[in-house]
């Protein structure tokens, strides 16, 4: 089968090979991929970020991807309850379910949590094979494309279990990339008062889009300019609820400077180096800051059931659809930011 592999451990070490078809074990199930998203982490793994590097460098060659759907092909046999046709989304993050943090509902701080992608063969290939316990049945009513979007929408409902958003909340989201977007269009679920969104110039296109589906974006290249704008809408308070998706020290800044005092600031994005806060300020407006990571498996079960109910779709996002060929292209897309979420077709 053809599969998008990471062959090197060096960035761009990846390329498409020809690869044997998983062995099928007896308690797994082999899907035939059909759709799959690149990530932002993808690209960190296509760079060989040294976090990324650490975790799956022993493990090369590994197949890249981990937000992927399709249509079962076989069946292990010893499973129960799934047969082939059935149409399914392998679960990204394969938590342990037995450390202290999974038994405590926190599996998103799981001890040991291989992700398919990065420590497990991934979605950019022909065929995964899986777990049967690690795969969510997706209804006939809702398209592939909208299930290998599982993992995005419960990242984001994580930042929501993670820090409460209720209907007198002004909210603001710095950063404009996938994840703050993604953001913005699942906040809805929580109805907040007034939702702004925050980017630079160079996500133009972005905040359009987001504008074109009913997000208030706003260009931002000053921070400054943010905080005028929100103090504009509370009164000069600033907003309830800040959530930080820039994943740079400055984005870092600006989302602690937009919260009012006493606000809540969600910490998402992933800066590579330290960011340099004045604590003082923090304390004497007694501001909380939240560390949100990833998803708990509560949150995977959610988003399944809002994109069942075709509450959450995220395919309006989606501005590339690509042959697996084509990979690297949809890679080069996202760099340049000029695709927003590019869906590979194996
Ligand atoms: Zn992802
Ligand atoms: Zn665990």
């Amino acid at each position: 089968m053809r599969a998008f592999v990471m062959v090197e451990p060096r960035a761009r070490g990846a390329r498409l090979i020809e690869r044997a078809e998983p062995a099928l074990g007896p308690d797994h199930v082999l899907i035939r991929i059909e759709a799959a998203g690149i990530c932002g982490t993808d690209l960190k793994v296509l760079e060989w970020a040294p976090n990324i590097a650490v975790r799956a460098g022993s493990r090369l060659p590994l197949t890249m991807g981990h937000e992927g759907a399709g249509v079962i092909h076989a069946v292990g046999s010893a499973v129960q309850g799934l047969a082939p046709g059935d149409r399914v989304a392998p679960v990204s993050i394969h938590y342990c379910r037995q450390c202290r943090f999974c038994r405590e509902g926190r599996s998103s701080i799981c001890d040991n949590r291989p992700t398919l992608g990065i420590e497990r063969d991934g979605v950019f290939a022909e065929y995964l094979a899986v777990p049967a316990d690690r795969v969510s049945r997706i209804g006939q009513d809702v398209s592939l494309e909208a299930a290998a979007l599982l993992d995005p929408i419960a990242v984001a409902l994580q930042a929501f279990e993670r820090v409460s958003v209720g209907a007198d909340d002004v909210v603001a989201i710095v950063g404009a990339g996938t994840i703050g977007l993604i953001l913005a269009l699942v906040a809805r679920v929580y109805a907040p008062k007034r939702l702004l969104l925050f980017g630079l110039q160079v996500d133009r296109d972005r905040l359009r889009l987001a504008n074109s589906l009913g997000v208030e974006a706003v260009e931002a290249q000053d921070p400054a300019v943010a905080r005028r704008v929100v103090d504009s809408v509370t009164h000069g308070y600033g907003a309830d609820v800040v959530f930080e998706a820039g994943g740079h020290p400055v984005a870092v800044q600006t989302a602690i400077n937009l919260g009012r005092k006493g606000a809540t600031v969600g910490l998402v994005g992933l800066p590579f180096g330290p960011t340099e806060i004045f604590t003082s300020q923090l304390v004497w407006a007694e501001k909380t800051l939240v560390a949100i990571r990833g998803f708990n498996q509560s949150c995977w079960d959610r988003a399944l059931a809002y994109i069942g109910e075709g509450s959450l779709d995220l395919t309006p996002l989606v501005t590339h659809r690509l042959p697996l060929a084509e990979a690297e292209r949809g890679f080069d897309l996202l760099e340049r930011r000029e695709a927003l979420k590019v869906i590979l077709r194996p």
